[in-house]
């Protein structure tokens, strides 16, 4: 622009000089002082109208008026100074031009003057200008100028846009120069008047005033119906476009194209005050949206303003200092109904016009449907969210969890991720014990622990219930891998704080690293799967990489689901009884029943392999059912040679859940005649906590005669107090807190205390897993009454308990008794 600019500058100047060398002055009577054309030339700067029409901004003016008179009633020196004053104070302090378009404007001016100076005083020849003949060459000389005027500008045009816009130069043609003669006229009849009575030729400002007004409301009504067609056409656009990229481009590109300018700028500030804002910037020049993020800063401020505004000095600051934009406007777009986000438009493309009133109104009319146009892009970028993320935790879904894997196998080995899967292990528990909405808390926790321990480019995901899953892109290390399983399982180690329970859970992990073999997700997820499998068994709380070997054992394992199920209904069942001795006379008092299985091939299998099988696919109700039929059938037949033992049985939070338990028992009893208070059925002390069902079940039973134990007291995280409204009888403790026992006097103070509050509560005790006489010692001493453990006898077939412990054989032997 400087460059053309230039160039029609020395031009213009050259010309000047060349024109005003010995060109005599024509003026007849009047005689117009330069100062007076000076400000002639400032009022029709004034009394101006602008168009942009496309790309192009045309500004119409009442030059020829003072042109005229410059041309008849002054000196060529006088038109020109004068003119190129009152020009250059109109275009600096009233439209307040860039120094660029200053100079454009006022070289346009001098061509315009020297071309009419030169047609006028040619065809003028002897006549005088008072003369009809020096009129016509008056108008020649003013219409010449201004078509002139306008092929510099045309120079411009075709300089910065390359093209030259035929049909638009017709058309400005076809107004401009019945104008220019309009104008020429008038200020011809002006002189005239003012020579016959200067008084009548003020009265002629009249309608010079009026004939400009109507300029500027004809061009603006026609620019504003050509806006209007451009925003029917942005709104339009805007509509068609899906997806919030696709808006933010078409918002982008459309108001470039509107305002004529050739950057625009999106900003979204983020939800939270602080927090990073998104810029999107189409301009200058061709080529996509750039995004970049950003510190919010002081962006907030422009996207506080609902009405539009300038850029530059009266508006907010640095904004255009910020971007290095030589003009611009602004106006504030909401996508979710608040206000959240700016658009910006800098950098007018034409050299003669900058932001004005009229874009401020534009651009407002524009906001609309950006915004709409944004909220639906939102919306939708919300929906396909929904489709591949999970809602409780935000958590990629197992959908999006495989089209990532699916991706990265696609790209074969340049593209090596690794896969974690990851169960936790009490989840079942703490949503049955402390309900569901605890449950819900329980999974986003872990979510968002699992997701503290990753890197940006993995992907967590939740695949449904208590399972996760992570894929690893930061690394496809086996020990890396580790290192962030190892990572996780630590961070689910801490506890939870859940309904004001401290709940600790573990997770069980497997690793799978990708590898040439790995075929398909389901593949990789499966292989995930069996190491996942395998890290549960082990313990649980750790990790298992996978190795291929391990898929024979998952054919081992669903074959043994396979197999239970067939155990359950056919007669591959046991129960054995392990003793429970009183610890103070060593007398046998009762015995627990303990399922076992005759696997046809495996031998004999412990329930620790099967029962957590059994629990998963339910077949632990009739499971269930069969050991308390069998036991109930081993008491009723030990009737005469065992009659006041007493038998435990399990009884699995699951069974709880069965509506018909209660009837179920109720007629396993009558069935063989056993008086209910004869057993007690074991629950784990995470059933009795807040399961509702369960508790009540459990009452239903107490009621009726049976008695209740907790099991595995000490392990889980009850206090003794919590039990204090629970429908039970007795406490198990724990073997875990046995261990520990004859350790320090601490432990020993525990376990007395622990006893001590469970009497006052009215509960008997009896300790799980005595294998040392000095633990059952320490536990007579505390007070505890009963005890079962490897140190008095195994669990036991129905037939050897019998020939061991029937007829009162004490196991007193085992005891060393003080007194
Ligand atoms: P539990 O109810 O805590 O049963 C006690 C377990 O500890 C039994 O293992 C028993 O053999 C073992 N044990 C007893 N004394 C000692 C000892 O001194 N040292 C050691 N190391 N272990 C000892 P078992 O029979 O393998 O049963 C394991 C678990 O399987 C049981 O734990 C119980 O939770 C479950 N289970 C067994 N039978 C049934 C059943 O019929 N129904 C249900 N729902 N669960 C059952
Ligand atoms: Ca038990
Ligand atoms: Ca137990």
């Amino acid at each position: 622009m400087w460059a053309v600019t230039g160039v029609v500058a020395v031009a213009a100047v050259a010309l000047t000089v060349g024109v005003l060398h010995g060109r005599q002055s024509v003026a007849g009577q009047v005689v117009i002082p330069w100062w007076g054309l000076s400000i002639a030339y400032l009022l029709s700067g004034i009394l101006v109208a602008h168009i942009t029409v496309r790309n192009q901004a045309y500004t119409f003016t009442l030059s020829e008026v003072p042109m005229v008179l410059g041309l008849v009633a002054a000196s060529p020196t006088a038109l020109i100074t004068g003119g190129f004053i009152g020009t250059a104070l109109s275009l600096v302090l009233y439209r307040r031009q860039q120094p660029v378009k200053v100079i454009f404007n006022l070289a346009t001016f001098l061509v315009e003057a020297s071309v009419a100076i030169v047609v006028m005083q040619a065809l003028l020849g002897g006549h005088t200008v008072g003369s009809s003949f020096g009129w016509l060459a008056t108008l020649a000389g003013t219409v010449t100028s201004s078509a002139l005027a306008q092929v510099v500008v045309l120079v411009i045009v075709v300089a910065s846009a390359g093209a030259l816009p035929i049909r638009q130069v017709a058309r400005t043609l076809a107004f401009m120069l019945p104008a220019s003669v309009l104008n020429t006229i008038l200020g011809l009849s002006g002189l005239h008047v003012a020579g016959q009575d200067p008084q009548l030729a003020a009265l002629l400002l009249i309608p010079c005033v009026v004939l400009a007004a109507a300029y500027r409301s004809y061009l603006s009504e026609r620019q504003r119906h050509g806006q209007v067609r451009q925003l029917f056409e942005a709104s339009g656009a805007l509509h068609r476009s899906r997806g919030v990229d696709a808006s933010i481009a078409t918002m982008l590109s459309r108001a470039r194209d509107m305002f004529n300018a050739e950057v625009a700028e999106l900003i979204l500030l983020p939800a939270v005050s602080p927090g990073e804002a998104r810029r999107f910037t189409m301009g200058p020049g061709d080529g996509p949206v750039i995004a970049t993020t950003e510190d919010a800063g002081d962006r907030g401020e422009l996207a506080l303003r609902q009405q539009a505004v300038v850029l530059g000095p009266g508006g907010p600051p640095g904004v255009l200092a910020a971007r290095g934009w030589r003009d611009g406007i602004a106006v504030s777009v909401s996508a979710d109904g608040g206000v959240n986000g700016a658009l910006l438009i800098g950098n007018r493309r034409d050299t003669v016009s900058s932001f004005g009133r009229a874009d401020l109104d534009l651009l407002e009319a524009f906001a609309g449907p950006a915004s709409v146009s944004l909220a639906n892009g939102r919306l939708e970028a919300k929906l396909e969210h929904q489709a591949f993320h999970d809602s409780l935790t935000g958590l990629a879904n197992r959908a999006l969890l495989a089209q990532r894997i699916q991706t990265a196998l696609l790209h074969g080995p340049r593209d090596d991720f690794a896969v974690l899967l990851l169960d936790v292990d009490d989840f079942k528990t703490v949503n049955d014990t402390l309900g569901h909405p605890a449950g819900d808390q329980l999974l986003i926790e872990i979510a968002q622990r699992l997701s503290s321990c990753l890197e940006p480019a993995d992907t967590a995901a939740r695949l449904g219930g208590d399972e996760f899953a992570v894929m690893l892109r930061s690394t496809a290390r086996v020990d890396d891998a580790v290192a962030v399983a190892d990572r996780i399982l630590a961070a689910l180690r801490r506890p939870f704080n859940l309904a004001a329970w401290d709940v600790t859970v573990r997770g069980s992990i497997g690793v799978v690293i990708d590898n040439p073999s790995v075929a398909s997700v389901d593949d990789l997820l499966s292989s995930a799967d069996i190491a996942m499998y395998r890290a549960k068994a082990q313990g649980k709380d750790q990790c298992v990489v996978f190795e291929p070997l391990m898929h024979v054992e998952v054919l081992a394992r669903h074959q043994l689901r396979a197999d239970l199920e067939r155990a359950v209904s056919g007669r591959e069942l046991r129960v054995h009884y392990q003793p429970i001795v009183s610890l103070t006379t060593g007398e046998v008092i009762g015995a627990e029943a303990l399922v076992r299985w005759a696997h046809p091939v495996r031998g004999m299998v412990g329930p620790d392999e099967f029962i957590p099988i059994a629990e998963e696919s339910g077949l632990i109700v009739p499971l269930g059912r069969f050991v308390l039929d069998e036991a109930c059938r081993q008491l009723s037949a030990w009737q005469r040679t065992l009659p006041s033992l007493h038998l435990s049985v399990n009884v699995s939070a699951r069974q709880l859940q069965e509506p018909e338990l209660v009837n179920d028992v109720a007629g396993i009893f009558a069935r063989h005649g056993v008086n209910p208070n004869r057993l007690t059925l074991e629950v784990t002390e995470h059933v009795m906590v807040n399961d509702a069902r369960a508790v009540d079940a459990l009452r239903d039973l107490r009621s009726r005669g049976t008695k209740i134990a907790v099991d595995d007291f000490g392990t889980g995280y009850s206090s003794l107090s919590c039990l204090r409204d629970l429908p039970i009888d007795s406490l198990k403790i724990a073997k875990p807190f046995v261990d520990r026992l004859a350790r320090s006097d601490d432990d020993r103070a525990l376990a007395t205390s622990v006893v001590g509050l469970a009497h006052s509560l009215r509960l008997d005790t009896v300790a799980e897993g005595i294998e040392r006489p000095d633990q059952a010692e320490v536990l007579r001493a505390a007070g505890c009454r009963c005890g079962q453990g490897f140190l008095f006898s195994r669990a036991l077939p129905a037939a050897e308990f019998l020939a061991r412990f029937g007829s009162q054989k004490s196991t007193a032997p085992f005891l060393s008794l003080a007194g």
